[in-house]
């Protein structure tokens, strides 16, 4: 049997979003389950991103729908190399309403874990890379309203 289900994003004002995420030691089918239903509920609510505390679970891991890779999920990730500051528009689905300008890095190496354990580094560009840093800032209680720029 399979399915995914969808999940409530808290959203800003809910401590949980200031926690810091915990490191993933868990691979098993009830993680797998976890990382299925945050898609499932990014996908729904048009997102390119989502972190497991927005959906209220303090793990280090984050689904992207980046454009060079389509899905990709990061697990305890750690950023290698970062260049290209810029400053372009962001949103988030914890912070309904809001947008603004943000200055990241829009061109990243990052290591990170799949579901299974296994260990990754992929060099993310562009919008693939300010999605990363911002479900990154996610998993130590960092929202993008704490960067807007004037
Ligand atoms: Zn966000």
């Amino acid at each position: 049997m399979f399915y995914m289900a969808r999940l409530t994003i808290i959203k800003e004002g809910n401590p949980l979003l200031r926690k810091h995420s915990k490191p993933v030691d868990d691979f098993s089918p009830r993680v797998h389950e976890l990382l299925d239903d945050m898609q499932e509920t990014m996908l729904r609510a048009n997102g390119v991103g989502i972190a497991a505390v927005q959906v209220g679970v303090l793990y280090r891991m984050a689904v992207l729908l980046t454009d060079e890779f389509g899905i990709v999920e990061i697990i305890n990730p750690i950023i290698k190399a970062a260049k290209n500051l810029r400053v372009a528009g962001e949103g988030c689905l914890s912070c309904p309403g809001i947008s603004g300008r943000v200055r990241r890095p829009h061109l990243v190496t990052v290591e990170f874990q799949d579901r299974n354990g296994q260990p990754h580094t992929q060099t993310f560009r562009g919008r693939d890379a300010v999605c990363c840093g911002h479900e990154m800032d996610h998993m130590d209680g960092i929202l993008f309203i704490d960067k807007l720029q004037n």
